[in-house]
């Protein structure tokens, strides 16, 4: 389903004239999605010049120009903003400064705003509540811990729950599941004094995403709605169209998305994770202001690419459409998959045996070292069914010595 709003009287960004290509395009950070963000950009006839302070980076193998410079040095900064007709970020914990510093200079989509929000759990769920009555989605009940006494003033019905850090948290790491206030003390004393957030542990039924993109002139456009499944903390698979979700439910999320990107004023691709309750109720979880894991599959299961969807934001350009064509499932590939079983021995997963499979397109994100738990890549199966992609995920597992 695709859905257009426009809002243009909540845009605080001015609308430029587009940056055609080949114009330069700028990215804070040299991850994955840096560098899938460049591929897409590239192939659209843009160059691509990348910050990272690590010279060896997923990113910097591709962009034409890697600006190794921390996410804080101004010299870098300026440097990127001189190169560039826009700047875009990947990662949601780069300084909000940084962003600022750029925009004095250039074109920056997303904002330091956004990003600020979505950085910090508390900003974000007081704007969750903030726009609530727009929005129609409510996150859960929770509390700031900053100090012993708020933990004496937590109310028992936010027990048992799960204690997460304010900020830099990602993949389900800084976060403790707690039973008693007990617990609280002794899970607040191992983050060495960090502010937290302690959120009430909801029934969940499962978890779906909403990826959108909202243009400078206020235009939006929603992808279809994802079903997520995270194993150890880190997403497993993404399946779309979701197995569970119901098409009222869709819809909620997909309108809740288009309002919260409105609210905020953003520019940019934002994906948007909600939890689904066992009594149906729809509970927005977090924010990434960037393109997300869970919306890889728009790579080949739709008309525009989250990537592609990102550069046509930043640059001024019509947002592209949303449609899927092709049920996919995706399927995150950890450097588990380099080892043999639960040992030390490396091996080489048979990429042969994967990519003979039927409807298998494979992404691996040029990382030299296979670490357990380390996202090296990501392989989606699409096909005229969900059945038969699903068919195939199981197929690869198997091959890869991953328990489906
Ligand atoms: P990400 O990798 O998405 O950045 P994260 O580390 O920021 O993850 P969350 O998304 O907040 O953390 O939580 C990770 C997972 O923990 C969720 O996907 C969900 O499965 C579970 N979870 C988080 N909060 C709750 C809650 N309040 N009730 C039940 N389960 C929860
Ligand atoms: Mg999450």
């Amino acid at each position: 389903m695709s859905n257009s709003t426009s809002s243009p009287q909540q845009s605080r960004t001015p609308v430029l004239p587009a940056a055609n290509p080949p114009a330069w395009l700028g990215v804070m950070g040299g991850g994955q999605l840096g560098r899938m963000f460049a591929q897409a950009a590239q192939s659209m006839g843009y160059q691509v010049a990348v910050l990272e302070p690590a010279a060896a980076c997923p990113a910097g193998q591709v962009a034409q120009r890697l600006i190794e410079a921390g996410y804080s040095d101004a010299a870098g900064l300026d440097a990127l903003a001189a190169q560039c007709a826009a700047v875009t970020t990947e990662f949601e914990n780069v300084p909000a400064d940084s962003l600022s510093r750029l925009a004095q200079q250039v074109f920056v989509a997303p904002d330091a705003h956004g990003v600020s929000v979505a950085q910090d759990r508390i900003a974000e769920k007081r704007f969750f509540v903030e726009c609530a009555e727009k929005s129609g989605v409510l996150p859960a009940p929770h509390k700031t811990i900053a100090s012993e006494a708020d933990i004496d003033a937590i109310s028992d019905d936010l027990l048992p729950g799960i204690l997460k850090t304010v900020r830099m948290g990602y993949d389900g790491k800084g976060q403790v599941r707690v039973r008693s206030r007990e617990d609280v003390r002794a899970a607040y004393a191992s983050m060495n004094g960090v502010t937290c957030l302690l959120e009430k542990m909801l029934p969940l039924a499962y978890e779906v995403s909403v990826l959108t993109a909202r243009g400078a002139d206020g235009e939006s456009v929603v992808y279809p709605i994802a079903e997520n499944v995270h194993r150890d903390g880190i997403l497993f698979t993404t399946t779309v169209p979701g197995p569970n979700v119901s098409a009222e439910s869709a819809l909620k999320a997909q309108r809740a998305a288009q309002a919260i990107v409105a609210e905020l004023g953003y520019v940019g691709v934002l994906c948007i994770e909600f939890f689904v309750l066992t009594d149906g109720t729809l509970v927005v979880n977090e924010m990434a202001p960037r393109p997300h894991n869970s919306g890889h599959y728009t790579m080949d299961a739709c008309v525009t690419s989250q990537f592609a969807q990102q550069v046509r934001a930043m640059a001024g350009l019509p947002l592209g459409d949303v449609r899927q064509h092709s049920p996919a499932v995706m399927l995150n590939i950890l450097g588990d998959v380099w080892f043999e079983g639960d040992s030390q021995s490396a091996r080489e997963p048979a990429w042969d045996q994967v990519l003979a499979l039927p409807g298998a397109c494979l992404h691996l994100y040029g990382k030299d070292d296979p670490r357990r738990a380390r996202k090296m890549g990501h392989l989606t199966f699409i096909a005229p069914t969900l059945a038969q992609a699903q068919q195939q995920l199981l197929a690869a597992c198997a091959i890869l010595g991953i328990a489906a």
